[in-house]
């Protein structure tokens, strides 16, 4: 008889009223329909197949894109659960605007850590450039 179990068991049971809601990473393969030979990827979160479905679809109709596969990460395989994919829909670090129909440009800036920043276009990344990381060193100088 282990008292001190008993005890860590029922603290477990009460800790949360509400588990949170499962999202369940998946990844979508697609082509777009002027460069059919490079397949690109996106991962997303979604709680179910349908939410999944409906997400790909919009993504789809926004980009004209054409889907090749899409399904639970975990069932992808080592190959994509290594592999560096990005996200659906991205918000540009430099301007907020939301993007998509591109691979994101990123700033990779190497300071302390690596800048993980990431862009719609080269310009914002050059903006961001200047003022996140040189014109801050300039002023420490
Ligand atoms: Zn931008
Ligand atoms: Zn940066």
């Amino acid at each position: 008889m282990n008292d001190n179990n008993d005890v860590n068991f029922d603290d477990i049971s009460k800790r949360d009223e509400l588990p949170p809601p499962i999202e369940e990473k998946w990844i979508v393969a697609f082509i777009q329909p002027n460069t059919l030979k490079k397949i690109y990827y996106r991962q997303f979160y979604a709680p179910g197949f349908y939410e999944a479905y409906d997400m790909v679809m919009t993504f789809m109709e926004k980009t004209n894109n054409k889907i090749l596969w899409y399904k639970e990460k975990r069932k992808c395989g080592l190959y994509f659960s290594k592999k560096v994919i990005p996200y659906l829909e991205f918000v540009c670090t430099f301007c907020n605007n939301k993007f998509n129909n591109i691979e994101p440009i990123k700033c990779n800036f190497e300071g302390n850590n690596i800048c993980t920043s990431e862009f719609c276009s080269l310009q914002c990344k050059q903006e961001h450039f200047y003022y996140m990381h040189i014109k801050k060193i300039k002023q420490f100088k």
